[in-house]
Parts: structure tokens; C-alpha cells; sequence
């Protein structure tokens, strides 16, 4: 039952969606073993786009198969360069079709187009050489070992090697599909070991384009192994007793059970979970930078995004003026259809997400709290929320303390540095934090105060493919990006030759 294609998807994307969609196990693209599908919607108008295979615990089965015998067989015994010529491919790909997988981002996660085209998938090209130029990189060291029970005249050979884990479990999140695959994705395969990969449910496609590309650039069949599914497919990869790793994005609640899934083999676990991240803006801030930054902190992405900058704490002096300036410009904002070129705040992943941020919305303005702009609907059909600036809030609203995962902030007044650091670090989470300031000296003071995995200074959203980013606290388990990611898919050997 897809509905009328919109004229202006691109040739690929209609093509794409035009079929239903398989899952792509040892390197072939086959039915769920049940024969079952489920349907992926456009969120801005809960119009079903395409149907896709139904992965469960059995397809689990076969994509792990297919993946440890791709392990064992070609991958894992290939020379550096050889996987780095891959891997590279991948991003070029992904450079040349940058249109076409923005398109497809912005049918199926409602996301602006323009945003997708220009952020997502560039990104995600740049994550994918940035981890081939890795993969010739991965390397030991000699040590001089001392042995001191040894006698005197023996000698020793000892070094480090650094080797792949095995078969990698990978479930990545609605908010950023293609780019989170990616992060999961490259240097997974860079460190030399095959993966199962499950896409969200609510936005299976980029992911399954993705997979077509692996074959176009010569990898061999079963290392990359995608099955789309809903959480009982990320459960049995969890628990999977010929998994090696399980590497999960999501929410706090869904991290705590991957956490107990893994104890059956003790399989490696990295989680990049929730957050309820801090924006601090200081009096002596430049005021127009920190306005256009701090909207940007909470509303892009349509504030689906775990380093949302969700509590802005602004000194007490301009808390008036900078709130409704930040109000202000947030009800400035372009609201449409993710595949307008002009628009700037899209609709809200699904039906769930609308009603779960609406209820946070209802039991803020119940709760006491004032909204400066926003707090509705926005339009009649899909799903769409106004963004909203919440003031007059107390520490123990749920609006403050929980993740919101939509376009809602709530900003509280503080006096200065001692009192703000202590009211950022109130939370169970621990991802990121912004700082506006001229002072120099205060921001440095302030960013090591902060309990959080990445601190912008003077910015919001610093990310890049170089720097490690991962959180503190309930935020998460171990650093993907930069060299860091490389740690989390690789353990140590240590070998002690007596000569
Ligand atoms: P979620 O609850 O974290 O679920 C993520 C994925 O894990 C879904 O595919 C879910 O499937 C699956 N899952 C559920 N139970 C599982 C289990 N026992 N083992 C393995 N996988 C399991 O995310 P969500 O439901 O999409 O969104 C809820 C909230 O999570 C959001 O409002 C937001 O606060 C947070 N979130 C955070 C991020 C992030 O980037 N950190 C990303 C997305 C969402 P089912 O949907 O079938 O249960
Ligand atoms: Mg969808």
C-alpha cells in the first residue's frame, strides 16, 4: 500500500522506494525467514513510504552466520591496504551520490533535505576516509620486558599486537540514520571485523542503500550483513552467543538492557546513550552569537539529537533579554516538509516521538512552567511540533530532568561559575555542554568543572570526525571518533618470546 510517489524525489530515491525492501545477508539481498514486513512512514505526512523485510532472532541467526564465516574466510586475513582502498571507496561513493542518499534521509527521517545533503552524508563520506586512512595505522609496540624472576642471561622478544574482535552487533538510532551507521559502521570494519548491523525501525532505508554499496566496491560478501527490525532483532543480536561486540545508540533505558543482554558471553559492550545536556551562557557572552548558537543547540535536528542543549542556564542579568531573544528567533524558523529545500525545523520521526515530546509539552505547562513561544501542535497533519521555550521552571519539573528528544528547552537563571557548575552537573547525564563567554581564562575553569564527554566553547555542536566524543555518567560507554573509535572494535595482545 505505498502511496503516490511525490514528483519531486529524485529518479534513485523513487526507484528505491518504488520496491519493497530486503535485508542483505552473506552478501545477498533476501526475504525475512517469516516472510513478514513492516511499513516505514514519511513523518511529515504518516504516509507509508515503502515496505521492509521484518528481521527477527532468526534472520539475527543467519546475519551472524554469514558474518563469522566472512570473518574466518577473507576479511580479517586481508592486507591493511587493501581494506583501506574499501573502506575509502565508500566514502567516495557516498560523495558522488550525496544527493540522492539526502533525499532518501529526508523522506524517510523527516529532516530538512538541504541539511541531509550538505551535513549528513558529507559527514558521513569524511567518517568513512577518515577511518580508512586508519587502517594501515593500527599498530603495536615492542616492549623491553624486565622478567625479574628470570636469570640474568635470558633473554626476551615481547611486543603488542592489536587485533579485531570478531562478529560486531550495531544498533543505530532514527536521528541521524546514514551518519550513525557510519560511525558504527567504518571502524568497526577498519579494525577487521564483520558486523550485523540493525537499522532503526522507524528509518531502514538509508541503511539498505548503503549496503548496495558495499558490494559495488568490492567487499567481500558477508562483512557487512544489515537487518532491519524492531527491538526483539536488537535483543537477540545483544544476547547472541557468536557475537563478539554489541555496540548500541539509543536511550538510557534501552542501554541498561544491551548492558544485561551481553553477560551470556560476556561479549564487549560500547553504549552512546541519552542526554540532558547544559548550555551555559555567561553575561559577558557575545549576545547575538550565543542567541543563534543556543537556538541552534536545542532545535537542530528538531531537537532529536542526544547533545541537545536542552537546559540553558543563563546568567541572571540578561536572563530576561536573552530568553526572549532565543524565543524569538526560534519562532522565526522555516517549519515544513523535510524535502523543502527551504525548510529549517521538520516533523518529528513518528507518531511515538510526537505524542511522547507532546506529553513532556502538557506536563511542563501543567507542571507551572511558562513557554515563551511554542508549546502546540504545529499544522494538522504529520508531525510536527512548535518549538518551544520553557521558563519559570523548577529543578524537579520532568521538563528539566528528562530527555525530551524534541524541539523544548528550559532555561533557568544562575549567578555565576560556582553555582551554574554545580546546577549543569545535577543530572544523571553526561554528554556535552556549551559555554558562551569573551573570558577566557572562565571558560577553561568552566569546561573542566562540566561533567560531560564534549564541551563547545563559544559553539554548539563543535563535532568532528577527529575528536572523540562519547559520554560521562548514564551518557554512555567508551568514545567513538577520531582514533578513539579504533579502541573500541580492537584488544590488545601482548606476546613474551624467551629467546
Ligand atoms: P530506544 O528506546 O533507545 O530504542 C532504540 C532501539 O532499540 C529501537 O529499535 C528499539 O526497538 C530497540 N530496542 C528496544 N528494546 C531493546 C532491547 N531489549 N535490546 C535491543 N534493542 C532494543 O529509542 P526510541 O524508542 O527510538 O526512542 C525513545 C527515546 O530514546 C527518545 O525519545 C530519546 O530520548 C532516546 N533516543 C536517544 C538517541 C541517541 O542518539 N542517544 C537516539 C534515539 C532515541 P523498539 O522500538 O521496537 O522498542
Ligand atoms: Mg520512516
Amino acid at each position: 500500500m505505498t502511496t503516490t510517489l511525490d514528483p519531486a524525489l529524485l529518479p534513485a530515491v523513487a526507484d528505491f522506494v518504488a520496491a519493497d525492501r530486503t535485508m542483505l545477508i552473506g552478501g545477498q539481498w533476501v526475504d525475512a525467514a517469516s516472510g513478514r514486513t513492516f511499513a516505514t512512514h514519511d513523518p511529515a505526512t504518516g504516509q507509508v513510504i515503502t515496505n521492509v523485510a521484518h528481521g527477527e532472532a532468526a534472520d539475527i541467526d543467519r546475519a551472524v552466520a554469514a558474518a563469522r564465516a566472512a570473518y574466518e574466510g577473507p576479511w580479517s586475513r586481508m592486507r591493511p591496504n587493501e581494506r583501506e582502498r574499501l573502506i575509502w571507496r565508500i566514502g567516495d561513493l557516498l560523495s558522488e551520490r550525496a544527493d540522492v542518499f539526502g533525499q532518501l534521509e529526508a523522506l524517510d527521517n523527516g529532516k530538512s533535505v538541504s541539511i541531509a545533503s550538505a551535513v549528513d552524508v558529507p559527514w558521513s563520506a569524511d567518517v568513512w576516509r577518515y577511518n580508512a586512512g586508519l587502517v594501515t595505522k593500527i599498530s603495536g609496540s615492542s616492549v623491553t620486558p624486565s622478567m625479574p624472576f628470570a636469570p640474568p642471561e635470558q633473554q626476551f622478544h615481547a611486543y603488542t599486537r592489536r587485533e579485531s574482535l570478531g562478529v560486531c552487533g550495531q544498533i543505530v538510532p532514527w536521528n541521524f540514520p546514514i551518519l550513525m551507521t557510519t560511525w558504527k559502521l567504518a571502524p568497526a570494519l577498519a579494525a577487521g571485523n564483520t558486523v550485523v548491523l540493525k537499522p532503526a525501525e522507524q528509518t531502514p532505508l538509508s541503511a539498505l542503500m548503503l549496503g548496495e554499496l558495499f558490494e559495488e566496491a568490492g567487499f567481500p560478501p558477508g562483512v557487512v550483513n544489515i537487518v532491519p527490525g524492531y527491538g526483539d532483532a536488537g535483543a537477540a543480536l545483544s544476547a547472541h552467543m557468536d557475537v563478539d561486540k554489541v555496540a548500541f545508540t539509543g536511550s538510557t533505558e534501552v542501554g541498561k538492557k544491551i548492558v544485561q543482554a551481553s553477560t551470556g558471553n560476556l561479549k564487549k559492550v560500547s553504549l552512546e546513550l541519552g542526554g540532558k545536556s547544559p548550555n551555559i551562557v555567561y553575561a559577558d557572552a557575545d549576545f547575538d552569537a550565543a542567541v543563534a548558537g543556543s537556538v541552534a543547540a536545542w532545535m537542530f535536528n528538531h531537537g532529536q539529537c542526544c547533545v541537545a542543549g536542552t537546559r540553558m542556564f543563563v546568567q541572571r542579568e540578561i536572563f530576561d533579554d536573552f530568553t526572549q531573544a532565543v524565543a524569538d528567533a526560534a519562532s522565526q524558523a522555516k517549519i515544513g516538509p523535510g524535502l523543502d529545500p527551504a525548510t529549517e525545523l521538520g516533523p518529528l520521526v513518528s507518531q511515538e516521538q510526537f505524542d511522547r515530546v507532546s506529553s513532556y509539552i502538557q506536563q511542563g505547562l501543567a507542571d507551572g512552567a511558562r513557554a515563551l513561544t511554542g508549546g502546540k501542535r504545529w499544522g494538522t497533519e504529520g508531525y510536527f511540533v512548535e518549538p518551544t521555550v520553557f521558563v519559570d521552571v523548577k529543578p524537579e519539573f520532568s521538563i528539566v530532568e528528562e530527555e525530551i528528544f524534541g524541539p523544548v528547552v528550559v532555561a533557568l537563571p544562575f549567578d555565576g561559575e560556582e553555582d551554574v557548575a554545580q546546577a549543569a552537573n545535577n543530572s544523571i547525564y553526561g554528554l556535552a555542554a556549551g559555554i558562551w563567554t569573551k573570558d577566557i581564562s572562565k571558560a577553561h575553569r568552566t569546561a573542566a568543572a562540566v561533567q560531560a564527554g564534549s564541551v563547545w566553547v563559544n559553539q554548539y555542536n563543535g563535532f568532528d570526525t577527529a575528536l572523540p566524543f562519547g559520554g560521562f555518567k548514564q551518557s554512555g560507554w567508551g568514545r567513538e571518533l577520531g582514533d578513539s573509535a579504533i579502541d573500541l572494535y580492537t584488544q590488545t595482545k601482548s606476546v613474551n618470546v624467551a629467546l
